[in-house]
């Protein structure tokens, strides 16, 4: 069943009243924060698991978890809370709409999460190219202190907390959460060795913890109407809640919308976004949580279930959610070409296998584009990926491999019948 407008945590999405804290108090913001805080740490964390939280950025962690990583014993280091707001994965624009529209959702959600983790200091990383979400988020911190709801006595709680906005310079590889830290440190964007993880070393060598955008935002509304409700959206206790969605593509009206975990690929784009264009046979494939997540073919998407786990059985995954729908005038194979050459682009050059892999990767595409390769390089590059995939320092590798993986999996046929024209035509 679709998500009823009483269940929205995200009541502004859509900018149809303004940002400002007088008016996110109307909806419901900064309500009895101090209350929430007053329950404790324990009780938070708690609240958290129970939800059934997991990551909005794409990895999909459980959050509560996460959080209880780090150290709860006095270490003599600060702690740190940082908000991934990089989006930047091809097909995604979800967090933007609450960075633009809604960003005391945010700011309400870093102090009770920083709260929670012993931290009195968050720093929020948005995406260079963001100008108006950095503006607006930066007025609602502005709007923030002033009002008391952050600084010594935050809220009124007692707890001291206050919130860095730092801009990115618009590299992708940035969205990694320790190449965001070596960023916000000052340094080159890249990604750093894990262990140690950054719950015991992380921005400055301190513990810190990263999450994403819609990850903090979904916090106070989860911790004032209870974990158990947000769990009660969901096909099972591993995907739960509300999520954002975002549909673009050959559909005819694309749309950010928030739906209950677990809603069908079809009754998404049909309700949502007017349907496929041309209508629901007319769809060729869908890539569902940006552009790393491999394609699904129509008979897959015909049945598809938009959770975490249903996404993977399938070969996939459900990333951020950012759908990219695909009818049948798609030239998949271009499609896929032109993500190989994102990624060359955006591989920060650290480990041989991304550096020189996902050059390569773009150059055998652009030929199977037009057909000119061997139906034996097909093998060659489904083997390649293999070798990229889980053998980098970062999952960049992982997303640049798992699109072509799609492809062929998928679309082999269509593959082969180019080369197979290529040289008929060249004979
Ligand atoms: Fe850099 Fe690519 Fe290695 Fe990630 S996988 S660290 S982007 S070279």
């Amino acid at each position: 069943m679709s998500l009823q407008d009483k269940d929205r945590i995200f009541t502004n999405l859509y900018g149809f009243e303004p940002f400002s804290l007088e008016y996110a108090k109307k909806r419901g913001d900064w309500d009895k924060t101090k209350d929430l805080i007053y329950k404790g740490k324990d009780w938070i964390i708690e609240e958290m698991k129970l939800s059934g939280l997991r990551g909005r950025g794409g990895a999909g962690f459980p959050t509560g978890m996460k959080w209880s990583f780090m150290p709860k014993e006095n270490t003599g280091k600060p702690h740190y809370l940082v908000i991934n707001a990089d989006e930047s994965e091809p097909g995604t624009c979800k967090d933007r709409e609450i960075l633009r529209h809604d960003p005391h959702k945010l700011i309400e959600g870093a102090l009770l999460a920083s709260f929670a983790m012993g931290a009195h200091h968050c720093f929020i990383y948005v995406r260079g190219e963001f100008y108006d979400e950095s503006s607006n988020l930066s007025k609602a911190i502005e709007e923030a202190r002033e009002a008391g709801l952050l600084g010594k006595n935050a809220a009124g709680s007692g707890w001291e907390f206050d919130i860095t906005l730092h801009r990115g310079a618009g590299a992708y590889i940035c969205g990694e959460e320790t190449a965001l830290i070596e960023s916000i440190e000052g340094k080159k964007g890249q990604p750093r060795n894990k262990p140690p993880f950054p719950a015991m070393a992380g921005l400055y060598s301190c513990p810190t913890t990263i999450n994403n955008v819609e990850t903090i935002a979904v916090v106070p509304t989860i911790l004032r109407r209870g974990g158990e409700w947000f769990k009660s959206f969901g096909k099972n206790e591993k995907n739960t809640g509300t999520k954002l969605f975002c549909i673009s593509g050959h559909v005819n009206a694309p749309c950010v919308v928030e739906e209950s975990m677990g809603i069908t690929m079809r009754e998404l784009i049909d309700k949502h976004c007017g349907g496929v264009r041309g209508g629901w046979d007319n769809l060729k494939a869908v890539i569902p949580g940006g552009s790393s997540t491999p394609m699904l073919p129509k008979e897959i998407c015909d049945h598809q279930i938009m959770d975490f786990d249903s996404l993977r059985e399938n070969g996939s995954g459900l990333g951020t959610a950012g759908l990219i729908v695909m009818d049948k005038s798609t030239d998949v194979i271009y499609a896929i070409a032109r993500l190989a050459h994102f990624y060359m682009h955006e591989s920060c050059g650290q480990c041989t296998p991304c550096r020189e892999g996902t050059g390569w990767l773009w150059r055998v595409m652009t030929r199977m584009v037009d057909g000119h390769a061997t139906i034996e390089e097909i093998d060659m590059l489904w083997d390649v990926t293999k070798e990229i995939e889980g053998h980098t320092i970062c999952a960049l590798g992982d997303a640049a491999a798992w699109p072509i993986q799609g492809l062929i999996r998928h679309f082999r046929p269509e593959m082969e019948a180019r080369i197979l024209d290529y040289r008929k035509k060249a004979a």
